[in-house]
């Protein structure tokens, strides 16, 4: 599968909410847009990446939804302007009802937008997401109707959702979606397919983290499904994902011992292996200061 490249996420991204107003014309190829651009229209794909189960992708955002002849389970609306569509696309599937709707975490720009999806969905999450619904910018973040503390099973048709909390990972409040009949797991910002954590990781907990990974890792799956990117992984990604928040830390804990500064630690630190991950770049300075607040803390 090809996708557009993620100029359209970066201008989603700087909107703050997510929400970008569909514009007249294409996309740019490749090229980041700056903040003051208007926004370009909305990239969609659906995908069936397993039996029912389809990968709804808008801009940079991906989420997951099954459809069975009873029911569908959606997860994360994104937003209002992207849920619209989502419900559409959901509906050219099927017209079974749409019974649970799913957060993988709190951030405004996966759980915005569920009022879309009507009275009779039921919106579940991890519990820690409802001592967040206060916080700025998260007005368009329904709240939840069924929460959960460690993990609950949803039943949707024949099918079986497990959610599990995954502790304080980049949020205190991401979950690992497993279906185990589709051998397919969903997990969103605490795990990517070959790309660097967003910014400075500023909700983040880096060792929980990487306990997080450790465990999405152990899921017997064929496919992990992340919230962003082109790329459907696995547990290596997991893994990979480990070894590289392991290698930036040990290379900041060394340099901050050796009494360098943050800015210091910036201009001097790269880790080649790395370059060709997604948003290296653009990311890499503010995951070394991530990693230099939680060790400084
Ligand atoms: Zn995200």
């Amino acid at each position: 599968m090809t996708y557009r490249p993620l100029a359209a996420a970066l201008t989603l991204f700087a909107a703050g909410l997510g929400g970008c107003a569909p514009a007249p014309e294409e996309a740019p190829p490749a090229q980041p847009a700056p903040a003051e651009e208007a926004a370009p229209a909305p990239t969609v794909n659906v995908a069936e990446i397993a039996d029912g189960v389809y990968r709804f992708a808008y801009n940079n955002h991906r989420s997951l939804f099954i459809v069975t002849d009873e029911g569908v389970l959606a997860t994360d609306p994104q937003s209002t302007e992207a849920a619209e569509r989502y419900v559409e696309e959901i509906r050219r599937i099927t017209d079974a009802p749409i019974e649970y709707l799913v957060y993988s975490h709190y951030h405004n720009d996966h759980a915005s937008g569920g009022d879309v999806f009507g009275e009779d969905v039921t919106v579940v999450s991890h519990e820690n997401v409802v001592g967040h619904l206060g916080e700025a910018g998260m007005e368009d973040v329904r709240p939840p109707d069924e929460t959960f503390e460690d993990a609950l099973t949803l039943t949707i048709g024949d099918v079986e959702v497990e959610l599990t909390h995954l502790g304080h990972s980049e949020t205190d409040s991401n979950l690992i979606l497993h279906v185990p009949s589709r051998r397919l797991a969903f997990v969103v910002d605490t795990y990517l397919v070959g790309e660097l954590p967003w910014r400075n990781m500023a909700t983040g907990d880096l060792d929980g983290w990487i306990t997080a990974l450790e465990t999405i890792a152990g899921y017997d799956v064929d496919q992990i499904v992340p919230g962003h990117g082109d790329m459907v992984g696995t547990g290596n990604d997991a893994r990979a994902l480990i070894e590289y928040l392991e290698t930036l830390k040990a290379a900041v804990a060394e340099r901050m011992a050796d009494g360098q500064s943050l800015e210091e630690i910036q201009g001097s630190l790269a880790l080649p292996d790395y370059a060709d991950w997604v948003r290296y770049d653009e990311h890499f300075a503010l995951n070394i200061e991530g990693v230099h607040r939680e060790l400084s803390e």
